[in-house]
């Protein structure tokens, strides 16, 4: 093992690739440590959608995300708080990373105003006034107690005017500085800057140089997977990590796919959030080891194999395709819960295999065989 690189930063190197720059590490928090690369399920509500802090641990879950935008508008920060916290509040003691919120509102930019002193929007829920400036997001956050906060930012829509993007991306190293001012150092909690710059190769450079300056406890790559053709994704990702600074981690927001995880596991991020495997497994869209499954389908009416005859999940070990198309079709509620215990199990043993794969230093055939396993053209993308 590689020593420390930097003891003021929460990564901590394993191994590299020699064959592209993926790398193996672990990030350490004041829930404790986790290991990367890592998918980090989805629990927008404090709740990962259908299964229960115990499923998470079982299926090796390190590290869940929350989203502050919610909690914030319910049930109250202040509310979690006075009950402890998050981790207790929603009994999940293992690391939390919060959002701050900019990516809900420029989902809702329609409700929205973005000025120099922050966001104003209206509640999604009753339409109420709201205002959160980046010192509010930090504030929220640490009521929350969550292990990693991230800054408010300002998303760029895809495409965008190189002015517009420009500004966007100004004023979120503004708000970047404002939040680093903002925390509170005593709380142990980390707080990560986020790379905007849009699909601008030299905007992404001059918004890392400038958070660089500020200095964080780790960096996010926003504003991607907003409808930009994968391989401006892929293209923009690479452009960035590689000019983040090597001794911190490196998070690639909102993104993705399992083929996206892989390549952009290859290109050196080390962490990753999505909903897709819970909402799509809502959906009956499974994820398996020759690609994509839709339970509704015809076919499996009768079909008494697992969803994968190559998982080792609960769902897979003691339920039939038939029965859980039987369960979807009837819109009986254990589908969701059997659904996402199979998908969150492939995308976190997706994640374990990959840096299984880097620790022997075979990423290339792991990827080879990762796309040969699957079974249409188009999820090779
Ligand atoms: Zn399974």
């Amino acid at each position: 093992m590689m020593p420390a690189m930097n003891a003021r930063s929460p990564f901590r190197l394993h191994a590299r690739s020699s064959e592209c720059p993926a790398r193996r590490g672990e990030v350490h928090t004041r829930h404790g440590v986790f290991q990367t690369p890592v998918f980090m399920p989805v629990g927008t509500q404090a709740t990962v959608k259908a299964v229960t802090p115990e499923d998470l641990r079982d299926l090796g879950a390190e590290i869940i995300l929350a989203n502050t935008y919610h909690l914030f508008i319910r049930p109250g920060h202040e509310l979690i708080r006075d009950l402890g916290g998050l981790h207790r509040f929603m009994n999940w003691q293992r690391p939390i990373l919060t959002d701050s919120g900019g990516f809900q509102i420029y989902s809702l930019r329609d409700l929205a105003k973005i000025t120099e002193q922050g966001a104003a929007f209206r509640s999604h829920l009753d339409g109420s006034k709201l205002f959160l400036s980046p010192e509010d997001a930090v504030r929220v956050q640490e009521a929350l107690g969550s292990d990693i906060m991230m800054c408010l930012d300002t998303c760029i829509p895809y495409p965008a005017s190189k002015e517009e993007t420009l500004q966007a991306t100004e004023l979120t190293a503004r708000w970047a500085g404002r939040s680093r001012a903002a925390q509170n150092r005593e709380t142990g909690q980390l707080l990560f800057g986020i790379v905007q710059g849009g699909m601008d190769r030299d905007l992404r450079a001059r918004a890392v140089a400038d958070l660089v300056e500020t200095g964080f406890d780790g960096y996010a790559l926003g504003g991607l997977s907003v409808g930009e053709p994968t391989e401006m994704m892929l293209e923009i990702t690479e452009h960035t990590a590689a000019l983040l600074p090597d001794d911190y981690p490196k998070y690639l927001m909102g993104v993705g796919t399992p083929e996206n995880l892989v390549e952009s596991v290859c290109r050196g991020v080390d962490m990753f959030d999505c909903v897709m495997p819970t909402r799509n497994a809502r959906n009956g869209m499974l994820f398996t080891s020759n690609g994509r499954l839709v339970i509704k389908n015809s076919e499996y009416r009768n079909d008494s194999r697992p969803v994968d005859e190559s998982c080792t999940c609960y769902t897979c070990r003691n339920y039939s395709r038939a029965y859980l198309r039987h369960l979807y079709m009837a819109k009986e509620i254990l589908a969701n819960h059997l659904h996402t215990v199979h998908n969150l199990h492939y995308f976190i043993g997706l994640m374990q295999e990959m840096r299984r794969a880097i620790e022997v230093d075979r990423f290339a055939e792991f990827r080879k065989n990762f796309y040969a396993g699957r079974n249409t053209a188009a999820e090779g993308n």
